[in-house]
Order: structure tokens, then C-alpha cells, then sequence
């Protein structure tokens, strides 16, 4: 997702100028979740795998 385009509620600038508070304040948020936005969706599929797979080795031993 880009913020490019974004135009702020603010102060009616293009969010990505910075302009004002508002505007910095919801584009250190986006930067913010742009490492996940950029993940790939495969890491994402094998991180549930360990994770289903961790639980289910946690469930076993707790029988
Ligand atoms: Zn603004």
C-alpha cells in the first residue's frame, strides 16, 4: 500500500509532504507497518506452520 496519493484531513496536502502534525503522525505509521506490508506472503504461510506445529508438539506433551 502506498501513501503517496493520500491527501491529509488536516491541512488538504499530500500526506507524503509532511506538512503538518497529523500528516507525520499517520506517515510514521505507515512506515511503521511497512516491513509487514512488504512481507511475503509464502514467510507468512511458514511462520503459521511453525506455529501450528509448535502448538500442536506443546499440546502432545501436555497429554
Ligand atoms: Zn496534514
Amino acid at each position: 500500500m502506498t501513501y503517496d496519493r493520500l491527501v491529509c484531513a488536516n491541512c488538504a496536502a499530500p500526506v507524503s509532504e509532511g506538512r503538518c502534525r497529523v500528516c507525520r503522525a499517520s506517515r510514521e505509521r505507515m512506515q511503521e507497518q511497512g516491513p509487514f506490508a512488504g512481507l511475503n506472503p509464502a514467510m507468512l504461510i511458514a511462520l503459521m506452520v511453525i506455529l501450528v506445529a509448535a502448538l500442536a508438539l506443546l499440546a502432545h506433551q501436555a497429554i
